[in-house]
């Protein structure tokens, strides 16, 4: 056979053009511009100084976030999905209990994940469209004795938002780890993980953050570290948080290798954080509610109803909308995107084919948006009952 012939003919790609469509899914969102510009920034060693004083800005910006003194703070390589297995294999031994308190789609895949593990897994659900109480939590707290919690902070497939204040007190008279996804709800919506007493979280860049996918923040209380440095269980060698509290330099300079994190990912998180340092957490906070509020009356005019009934529990940066009956959620969708420029999101998990949803976080969290946003809405809903209804 000769060696220098490819049986396999090179394929062509061609350059591919489309107009970028304003994204006002659940997820991802736009990027800072500023973020654009930082991604093309050189790409570091992973074992050089430079690379190492970028994991320390990272780090100091993660705690501001999450509003944390934790020292167990770093970024997973991967979308927010890795986030959410870190904290499940480095927390929770084969044979222990997981209660997942389930609203949507994110904790149904803890539930999947933690299974995987051999993890015992109880999975307790509320109807779709509400949060869950003090109340209910803790009696499942005392009904199952289970060594960790996951519950969502936002749940963007259903459009809620849990409160959250308090919970980590109740678990810890059981004994119980309290695992939070704040993927969708961070710099959007308040969150304290220190004065909340949560032992671990995680997030992703490309949603209120406006960064792209692909990095994941973590981080985990004194409690949860004392369980990670006492476990008998090894979890796979990626996602353990030991080896890679080592590379982060999160108890001194340790300075070592585990893999080669990207850095342009580094950049973009180190930039997202810059743009939230430089907003601080109340101004954006107060932003998202100014916008979403403006967004909502906007709606009312309109022939929709709102998914989630109670005014509190409804998520500031996703909001789950039920269209008139007769239009096709599908063709809804596309019409906005073609048409408009627009994307949103039909449902998921359980929402699909009951909401549609439209987020409008991070950078896209203006009134400008929410009213670009409100008035494809209102083009959309005339030309479909003209032409297909
Ligand atoms: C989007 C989302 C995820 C998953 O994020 P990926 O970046 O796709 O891994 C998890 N949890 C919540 C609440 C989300 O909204």
């Amino acid at each position: 056979m000769s060696l220098d012939k490819t049986t396999i003919p090179a394929p062509t790609i061609v350059d591919r053009e489309f107009v970028k469509p304003l994204l006002c899914g659940a997820g991802p969102s736009d990027v800072w511009p500023s973020v654009v510009k930082a991604y093309s920034k050189p790409v570091l060693s992973p074992i050089c100084d430079e690379q190492f004083k970028v994991l320390d800005d990272i780090r100091a910006g993660l705690q501001y976030v999450f509003q944390t003194n934790s020292n167990l703070v770093l970024a997973m390589s991967g979308s927010a999905h890795t986030g959410m297995e870190a904290l499940i294999s480095n927390l929770i031994a084969p044979n222990e209990i997981l209660l997942v308190a389930s609203r949507g789609i994110w904790d149904q895949r803890a539930a999947d994940m933690a299974s995987r593990y051999g993890i015992r897994t109880i999975v307790s659900k509320i109807t779709l469209n509400k949060t869950f109480s003090l109340e209910q939590l803790e009696a499942l707290l005392t009904k199952h004795k289970p060594h960790a919690l996951f519950i969502t902070h936002g749940d963007s497939s259903t459009g809620t938002i849990q409160n959250l204040e308090g919970l980590g007190q109740i678990c810890h008279k059981y004994g119980t780890l309290l695992l939070v996804d704040t993927v969708v709800s961070l710099i959007g919506a308040p969150f304290f993980m220190d004065k909340w007493e949560i032992d671990a979280v995680y997030t992703s860049t490309q949603k209120a953050m406006s960064g792209p996918a692909g990095i994941s923040p973590v981080a985990f209380s004194p409690r949860a570290e004392a369980k990670i440095n006492n476990r008998k269980h090894k979890p796979p060698f990626y996602f353990d948080i030991t080896l890679l509290a080592q590379q982060w330099n999160c108890y001194g300079d340790t300075r070592s290798y585990h893999h080669t994190l990207s850095p342009p990912l580094l950049w973009a998180l180190r930039e997202c954080l810059k743009e939230v340092i430089k907003e601080t957490l109340p101004v954006s906070w107060a932003r998202h509610t100014a916008t979403t509020a403006h967004f909502h009356r906007r709606l009312k005019e309109l022939p929709l109803q709102f998914l989630v009934p109670k005014l509190e529990d409804r998520l500031v940066t996703v909001t789950t909308i039920v269209l008139p009956k007769g239009y096709d959620h599908k063709k809804f969708v596309s019409h906005l995107r073609e048409k408009h420029h627009i994307m949103i999101l039909a449902g998921l998990g359980p929402t699909i084919g009951i909401a549609v949803r439209v987020g409008l976080m991070g950078v896209n969290s203006t009134i400008t948006n929410a009213d670009i946003v409100a008035d494809a809405l209102t083009k959309t809903l005339k030309a479909l009952t003209k032409s297909s209804l």
